[in-house]
């Protein structure tokens, strides 16, 4: 068999595109394909927290977002209603986060990609993965002018989100699945200065945050539990701005602004896939996927894209054999995530606080160094596993 490429990159947003680059930047010859083009928008609001940011700046492509003008953020405000906990979230190297357009940040990806010598195909749709005596060994796909070619590879990657054709084709072991918990919508508005703050408000049963963007917008994202999405999708305007009004002063804030698209918006399930097999890999929602009621989902992709690329480098440079690599990708994503994943899949039933939490939440409130742990937590610089240990808990009580 000629193996025409290393490997075979499905998916060129926040997990294909840094993939691609990092092999291509290796030396592999990679071929990353997309059935859209670039730039081109997804739904999915887009907070790129202080470790996301970093992985830019590690790639050599962060003062290029920065030169898009895309504003930065350096405070994240927990509002609950009585108690604000506001707190700086990112770390002395990495210190603000931003929230840029995919239509901004995904070309910027991708032509890092081209860059790195990657051959990249716009507008192509794989159709099949092809398997050959239980191995994948490539793709067929057809462009959108209407060719049909089969690619083959060492290896296909499905970064081609969560209803990844890849994972589909090689059915891969889920685990700790959870069903969707939250329903969330958004659009932008002009005139809603944020002043460099990413602001949350927590209500009973109830959420929205808002963050600054591109071209003076501001993001505002509001939801509700899944159960109610049948109901309140018959009026997304009306329980949008209803969720908004418990946020008086904020509501007063939107009132001043100017709606300037429509709302998109979805829910999404919480599972983990084994991302790893014979010719196949997974990165980024092709892999694993957690609501994202705490934007954690383009890091996630950034670092699955560090860990995948670094255990094929390993493997195709026969450092290590293929299967104990992609092992070690698989236990350091998941060591990583799931202190998060269990925080997110709380914190998305939007049930209100327990006491313990109220509680903790009473006793940091004014204490800086205390808040911006939290907000550093909530960012994911922080481990909830390491915010949430009782010896960590009790320094911050007793200190209050
Ligand atoms: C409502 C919402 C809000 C969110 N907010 C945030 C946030 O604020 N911050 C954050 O970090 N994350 C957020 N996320 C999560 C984030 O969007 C995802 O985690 C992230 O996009 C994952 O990137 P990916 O590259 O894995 O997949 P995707 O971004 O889904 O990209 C997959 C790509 O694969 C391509 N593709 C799929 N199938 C094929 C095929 N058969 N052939 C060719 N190409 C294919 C698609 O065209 C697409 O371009 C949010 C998600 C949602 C739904």
């Amino acid at each position: 068999m000629t193996k025409a490429f290393d490997a075979i990159v499905v998916g060129a947003r926040c997990a294909g595109s840094p993939t691609a680059t990092l092999l291509a930047r290796k030396g592999y010859r990679v071929l990353l394909v997309d059935r859209t083009s670039f730039p081109s928008d997804t739904i999915s609001t887009h907070l790129l927290h202080p470790l996301g940011v970093e992985a830019l700046a590690r790639w050599g492509l962060l003062d290029r977002l920065v030169a898009t003008g895309c504003p930065h953020i350096h405070t994240y405000r927990f509002d609950f209603g009585p108690i604000i906990i506001s707190g700086s979230q990112g770390t002395e190297k990495s210190p603000v986060a931003f929230c840029p357009r995919r239509t901004v940040l995904d070309k910027l990806l991708v032509d890092a990609a081209t860059e790195a010598g990657a051959r990249v195909r716009e507008n192509f749709t794989v159709e099949e993965i092809v398997i050959e005596n239980g191995r994948v060994v490539g793709i067929k796909g057809r462009s959108s002018h209407g060719g049909s070619s089969i690619d083959r590879a060492r290896v296909v990657v499905g970064a081609d989100g969560l209803r990844s054709t890849v994972a589909e084709a090689v059915r891969p072991e889920h685990y700790d699945e959870r069903p969707p918990l939250l329903a969330a919508y958004y659009t932008y508005w002009s005139g809603l200065p944020m002043e460099g703050r990413f602001e949350n408000y927590i209500r009973d049963r109830r959420g929205f945050a808002a963050m600054p963007t591109h071209e003076g917008l501001t993001l505002v994202i509001a939801g509700w539990p899944y159960e109610e999405f049948a109901k309140n999708k018959t009026d997304i305007e009306g329980n949008y701005l209803k969720t908004i009004e418990l946020a008086p002063a904020f509501a007063d804030r939107l009132r001043s602004a100017k709606r300037e698209v429509r709302f998109a918006g979805m829910a999404v399930p919480n599972y983990f896939r084994r991302p790893y097999g014979p010719g196949w890999a997974l990165v980024g929602d092709g892999g694993y996927n957690k609501d994202f009621i705490t934007a954690q989902g383009i890091m996630d992709a950034f670092h699955d894209a560090e860990l995948c690329a670094g255990a094929l480098n390993k493997a195709f440079s026969e450092e290590h054999p293929l299967v104990e690599a992609m092992d070690e990708y698989q236990w350091k994503r998941d060591a990583r995530v799931k202190p998060m994943y269990d925080f997110t899949c709380q914190l998305a039933t939007l049930e209100p606080p327990r006491p313990e939490m109220h509680q903790l939440i009473g006793a940091i409130h004014g204490n800086q160094k205390a808040m911006d742990a939290f907000a550093r937590m909530n960012a994911g610089t922080l481990s909830p596993a390491e915010f949430f240990a009782p010896e960590n808990i009790s320094r911050l009580t007793d200190t209050a």
